[in-house]
Parts: structure tokens; sequence; C-alpha cells
């Protein structure tokens, strides 16, 4: 069986270094944030900073070589233009391929201070992130005809299967989902729901169920309350997490993280470069700075993550402080600073040190 990711162990005095990848749009201004929260909160890790554009091949290849060495990274989302040629690969797509970061993980939990049309949405989501329709293999075999190719294997559907089940058993969950078009995709899909069975049936403790996307996008618009584990392939994932991002609030607000055997890296649920609100001080940070909490938590600063979680949730629940996605009026750098406060208010952290 798969082991999770084991984290590095800290060097240089207790530090951790972790790289930073600013990425496209409000990227950049987000992660300065978690900077100056982390400096504020004395977290003790040092950042390395890779800036990767998409122009040349180079950068992402430092980003990658960056996150071999450091094992952890933070990052915004790096832009891919839908006009470039088919040749050119998302840089995203290529550190997460790269990088084998298998499991993309998504925890979609309604937060009492923000108002939805739904309360107690309490999901996880796990999505295959290494293959299916992001396999990138498209050609045009005559003129006319594009045959782009969805690929599943039978060694990552057991693999992802695995490490839902474990998640969810660690979890204390009762239910694992496998979202599929298996009538549709007899042989594709059919294989990953196969697999998705057998892992099954060695967690006896957790139940299972199949349900075909297209119902489950409406299920999840109309009792989305009845979700625990949901597991499925990569675009399936990428249109579930965005459904239940819009659920609880928005792109702004959803962490998300990439879980391989060897390394992992970390960023907003929704991998959304926000290029049309970027420095303008109106973006939501909650996804970035609960991603960041993801993230100490992996590198097992349990009680860092837990003091900044906490400062971000209640300063959540103070409605004037809301940026303009969930409705209020408040600026980004506002949040920041509330959370501060609050974490000031607390008192500095003594048991870890
Ligand atoms: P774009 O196509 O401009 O890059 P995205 O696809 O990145 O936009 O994001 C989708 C929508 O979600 C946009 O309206 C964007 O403004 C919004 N959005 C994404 N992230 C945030 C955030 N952190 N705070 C507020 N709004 C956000
Ligand atoms: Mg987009």
């Amino acid at each position: 069986r798969e082991k999770s990711t084991v984290p590095p162990p800290a060097k240089y005095g207790g530090r951790h270094t972790v790289t930073l990848i600013p990425g496209d749009g409000i990227g950049p201004e987000l992660l300065n944030h978690v900077r100056e929260l982390f400096r504020f909160s004395c977290v003790p890790v040092d950042f390395e900073v890779v800036n990767v554009s998409s122009s040349t091949e180079d950068d992402i290849n430092n980003a990658i070589t960056a996150i071999r060495r450091n094992g952890v990274a933070l990052k915004g989302n790096i832009e891919t233009l839908h006009t470039l040629p088919a040749s050119h690969k998302s840089r995203n797509n290529l550190l997460r391929t790269s990088l084998d970061l298998y499991a993309n993980v998504m925890h979609c939990k309604s937060l009492p201070g923000v108002q939805t049309r739904h309360d107690n949405i309490d999901i996880m989501i796990i999505r295959e992130n290494t293959e299916g329709e992001y396999s990138s293999l498209e050609h045009e075999s005559v003129a006319g005809v594009v045959e782009c190719l969805k690929i599943i294997t039978r060694t990552n559907s057991l693999r992802i299967a695995e490490y839902a089940f474990k998640l969810a058993r660690e979890k204390g969950r009762k239910r694992v989902t496998a979202v599929h078009k298996a009538n549709i995709m007899k042989l594709g899909d059919g294989l990953f729901l196969q697999c998705c069975r057998e892992v099954a049936a060695g967690y006896p403790d957790i139940s299972f169920d199949a349900m075909i996307v297209d119902n489950t996008t409406m299920q999840l618009v109309s009792k989305p309350q009845q979700f625990d584990v949901m597991v499925m392939p990569n675009l399936y994932g990428n249109v579930v997490s965005n459904v239940c991002a819009g659920l609880v609030g928005g792109p702004g607000l959803v962490p998300g993280a990439n879980y391989g055997r060897d390394y992992a890296v970390f960023e907003t649920a929704t991998r959304n470069t926000g290029k049309s609100i970027a420095d303008k001080n109106i973006a939501n940070p909650t996804a970035m700075l609960l991603a960041s909490c993801m993230m100490l938590d992996h590198l097992k600063l349990f009680d860092y993550a837990t003091m900044i979680r906490n400062a971000v949730l209640s300063t959540m629940n103070e409605t004037r402080l809301h940026t303009v996605d969930i409705g209020g009026q408040g600026t980004t750098s506002e949040v920041v600073q509330a959370i501060m406060r609050n974490i000031q208010s607390k008192g500095p952290l003594t048991s870890e040190l």
C-alpha cells in the first residue's frame, strides 16, 4: 500500500525551507500576505522564491528542482493561455506530473460566518491528479478529426482509491463515493470504478457507493449534505471541486493540496489566476492562507497551523471584514491585519519553543 507523503525534516536550527512560486494574477499579492503573516507569527519557515513565467521551460524546471530539494511548495496559479499551441503544456500540470503529485485533496466545509444557500456542507474531494483527461495527448489524425486521449490506468486508479479510503479512515469518515461515467466510457471509467470497488473491499468499516457524474452535480446543488468523501478521475474532479467551492462561498475560500509519495504542493483548491482582480487589494486571502495552514500541518507544525487557522476563521465571523466576492466591502489587507490582531490578542505560542 502507498505510504503517505513523509514531510522533510527541519534543517538549520529547526527551520524549514519551502519553495514559493508566486505565479500570476492574485498569486503574488496573496503569497506576500502569507509571508507577512508567517513573519508576524514567528513561524519557523523560510521561503525560497522561484518565479515562473509561461514563456520559457527553464523556469518551471527550476521550480521543479527546488521542490525536489525542499520537498514542499506553496504556489499561486501560473496562467495558461488557451491560444498557445497544443505542444505547450500547462506549467501547473507539468509541475504536478513531473513530481507525481497524484492526489489532489480539497476539504469543502461550510463556514459559519459566510451566508450561502446550503448549510452544513462537509465534503472531502479526492481527485486523481496525473492522468485521465489531463494527459495532454491530442492530435489531429486527419484534417477535421481530433483525437484527445483520456488515459486511465489500473495502477493510478488503485493508488488514488487507496489514498481516498485511507484518508477517510484517518479522518473518521463513514462513506466514500466514486464519481464516474462508466455507462458511456465503459472501459476507461469502468476500470476506475472497478479499482475503487477492489480497494473498498479492504475497508469494511467504510461504506462505498458510486454515482454517475451528471447526477452527482445535480445532487450537489440540491442536497450537498449527503456527500462525505468523494473520489474521481481528473476532469470530474476539476468540475466537482468548482461546484463545491461555489457551494460554500466561492474560489476565494477553499484551500487545496497536491500530494505524491515524495512531495507536497499547496495552493487554492480551484487554482484560479484571478487576473481581472489582481493588484486591486480586493482578492479574498482566505483560501491561500488556509492552504498555508495545510502546509504547516504537513510540516507537523500543528500549533502554528491551528493558531493561524483559528485566527482566519474567527475573522470570517466579522461580516464587516468580508471581501467583495462574499458580499462585503473589506480589502485584502484589512482582512490580513484583522487576522494579525487576532493572533496578537491570543499571545505568543510557547508549546513548540
Ligand atoms: P480568470 O479567468 O480571470 O483568471 P479565474 O478563472 O482565475 O479568473 O477565477 C474565476 C472567478 O473567481 C473570477 O471571477 C475571479 O475574480 C474569482 N476569484 C478567484 N479567486 C478569487 C479570490 N481569491 N478572491 C475573490 N475572487 C476570486
Ligand atoms: Mg480560470
